[in-house]
């Protein structure tokens, strides 16, 4: 079997003295969407921020594509092909819509994701493109992050908590896109709070709990009375 597209090797992450991490493996195979769960605090921010680099591991690796890019700076790893859709969106309040999509092209690599590409995605975000983007709903600025990350013609795609502060109808339109990004052939690595959503929308379910795996496996096959259990870490 060939290497995983994202390899995560036993990596220890900490704050300081708290450990966040302490020895997490992950793995995400080429064209598969791997969804991320736990409770609140279980490492799974942590995890994104250390695979797109903005965190550094004190121990352990990660790999794209085989090749170790543990000591690559966030903006190497995006022209690897490593972009993220943080938690809270994170977008220029001040500049507008199309300038924060172009923000995420600034390192792109080649690839079928444009302007004219994200806007045919996300019809709303092409008509707000000209307006700030601290006026547009939660749900819009979701989709310009999205939109943002997707700019730079990423392999492996990282979001973090799309469905947070957004109605359920909401989450379920942003969601409805992931398959056009994936029939691109984008690896995707998803972090969800919301269970029901991750199991819906991934091939592949692994919840943490405390930084530890406590359950994995593919989502049609995961019992939902066990994950509910390995979630709230009841044994
Ligand atoms: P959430 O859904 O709340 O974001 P999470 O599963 O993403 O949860 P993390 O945010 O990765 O969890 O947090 C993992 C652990 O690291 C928690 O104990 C948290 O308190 C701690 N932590 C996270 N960010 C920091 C920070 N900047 N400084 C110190 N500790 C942090």
């Amino acid at each position: 079997m060939s290497a995983p597209l994202l390899e995560v090797d036993d990596v220890e992450v900490a704050y300081g003295d708290a450990v966040a991490l302490p020895g997490l493996s992950v793995a995400v195979a080429e064209g598969e969407t791997l969804a991320l769960v736990g409770a609140n605090g279980a490492g799974k921010s942590t995890l994104l921020r250390t695979v797109c680099g903005l965190l550094r591991p004190r121990r352990g690796a990660v790999r794209l594509d085989g090749d170790d890019v543990t000591a690559l700076p966030a903006h190497a790893r995006v022209a690897r092909g490593i972009a993220m859709s943080p938690e809270g969106r994170r977008l220029f309040p001040s500049l507008s819509v199309e300038e924060n999509l172009l923000v995420g092209g600034y390192a792109r690599r080649r690839g079928p994701w444009d302007l004219a590409a994200v806007y045919e995605l996300f019809p709303l975000v092409a008509e707000r493109r000209s307006r700030p983007a601290a006026n547009l709903s939660g749900g819009e600025q979701q989709a310009v992050a999205i939109g943002r990350a997707l700019m730079a013609n990423p392999r492996l795609l990282l979001l973090d908590e799309v469905s947070l502060g957004l109605a359920p109808v909401v989450v379920a339109q942003l969601y409805a896109a992931l398959p056009r990004i994936t029939g691109q052939g984008t690896t995707v690595l998803v972090v969800e709070q919301d269970v029901h959503q991750a199991m819906a929308v991934a091939d592949r379910v692994q919840c943490l709990l405390e930084g530890r795996t406590v359950l994995e496996g593919p989502a049609e096959r995961i019992d939902r009375t066990a994950l509910a259990a390995a979630y709230f870490g009841v044994a």
